[in-house]
């Protein structure tokens, strides 16, 4: 088979990683990539928003199966492009990965349906926000910009009059640019944070073990928001009681919702949930692998990756079971210093040689590039590494280790991924 991989980060080169193993297929292209990727692909310089590029690449070349890594493209309705042209494609239709689009729709559904999830209002008008917030008594209160916001479009808002600015900056001075047309108000809920990710064919879900992320930029979770820090899995705070809970009552009855809309989702739901006191709520659905969270979650996966997206996409999940090495995973990403604001580029990065047949040790590349055949930053975030252990305890040590091989002169990375793990 010949596979093409659309997008360039850390999530792409464990997806590239991934379906290299596959021994069905014998040639991955990936568009654009990055300096790690092109170790298992060939990379061609097609965007990821280029859809019309992107399915005449895929046309010509004969390519058997497109996935599709990042939100952009999905939201924007690349699998449609492709599909209109008869051609194989892993990710959800523009109509489905709305899911992840728009904050207000995603809420709505789950109200329509009875998932669990914060309670909520949408607005598209500033002074309806604005006298919304006067009737509310409890704060912290969480302003949501509805469409995609590089996952910063969330304002947690302790004050009132905090909430107010907040709905000024989303929806007035549109920080999120058009994403804050439409805003949602939400309870703000409190626990750990938990994110399972799942196969899904149109009906059928499998889910995949659970990860936890570290989206602050600094130590001790503060900081500003970025793209994700590093992740661990699974979760020990993800009990077999939680995942029945979840079974129950939010995976499958997500499927189903969106399939009764004419919304059938083909590809990766990405569940964000809150372990809250009152049972696990949905804190946001994302319609793709997570970054890094598929940096821990796909080097655990037993099953053929190629296998189980061509069940998707065939309508065959049914008969896939999946499956997980009984271990642990731990990933921290190496940062260009100043992330996620202002940060310098195209400094040369040295030693990655280091983790030439190191079984269990991986260094997925973000934001990287080759520059007179020298690997240089590219990036705010720029690799991703990930080992494995026995215990989660192990795999951190492991990873916190294999920091240390690599070297380039503005690397900034956090120092307590995984801690949570001491307190389980
Ligand atoms: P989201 O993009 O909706 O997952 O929001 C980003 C982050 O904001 C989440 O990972 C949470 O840490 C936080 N957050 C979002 N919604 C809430 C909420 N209702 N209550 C508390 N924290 C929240």
């Amino acid at each position: 088979m010949k596979v093409l991989i659309v997008g360039s980060g850390g999530r792409e080169h464990a997806i590239a990683w991934s379906v290299a193993k596959s021994p069905k297929v014998d040639k991955i292209y990936c568009a654009p990539g990055n300096a790690g990727i092109s170790e298992y692909a060939e990379c061609v310089p097609i965007g990821a928003m280029e859809f019309e590029k992107l399915a005449d690449f895929a046309g010509e070349h004969d390519v058997d199966l497109t996935i599709i890594g990042m939100d952009d493209p999905l939201v924007g309705g690349v699998v449609d492009v492709f599909e209109a042209r008869g051609l194989k494609v892993f990710g959800p239709r523009k109509n489905a990965a709305i899911l992840e689009g728009s904050k207000a729709f995603s809420k709505d559904l789950m109200k329509k349906y009875g998932i669990p999830t914060a309670g909520y209002e949408n607005f598209d008008d500033p002074q309806k926000a604005l006298e919304y917030l006067h009737t509310q008594a409890k704060f912290p209160i969480v302003l949501k910009a509805d469409g995609l916001a590089l996952g910063k479009g969330v304002l947690i808002c302790n004050t009132l009059e905090e909430a107010e600015a907040g709905v000024k900056e989303i929806m007035e001075d549109k920080k999120f640019g058009s994403a804050g047309n439409t805003m949602v108000i939400e309870e703000f809920m409190t626990g750990r944070e938990v994110s399972v990710l799942s196969f899904v064919d149109g009906k059928t879900i499998r889910t995949m073990t659970s990860a936890q992320d570290h989206k602050r930029a600094m130590d001790g979770d503060k900081g500003l928001n970025t793209g994700g820090m590093g992740t661990f899995s699974p979760s020990p705070f993800y009990t077999e009681e939680v995942d029945e809970f979840c079974k129950k009552h939010i995976y499958q009855a997500t499927v189903d919702a969106m399939a009764a809309e004419g919304r059938p989702f083909v590809g990766i739901i990405f569940f964000g949930l809150m372990l809250t006191a009152e049972g696990p709520k949905v804190l946001e659905y994302n319609a793709r692998f997570g970054d890094p969270e598929a940096q821990v979650v796909l080097p655990r996966m037993k099953n053929d990756i190629i296998e189980v997206m061509e069940a998707c996409v065939n309508g065959t999940l049914d008969q896939v079971e999946l499956e997980f090495e009984d271990n642990a995973a731990v990933c921290v990403v190496l940062a260009s210093e100043g992330y996620p604001v202002k940060y310098e580029k195209g400094i040369p990065m040295y030693g990655f040689e280091n983790f030439k047949d190191k079984d269990g040790y991986y260094c997925f590349h973000a934001g990287t590039k080759f520059q007179d055949e020298q690997i240089v930053t590219n990036g705010g975030r720029v690799l991703g590494i990930t080992a494995k252990g026995k215990t989660l305890k192990e795999a951190r040590k492991n990873a916190y280790a294999a920091t240390e091989w690599i070297q380039f002169a503005n690397k900034y990375m956090r120092h307590d991924i995984g801690k949570a793990i001491d307190e389980a």
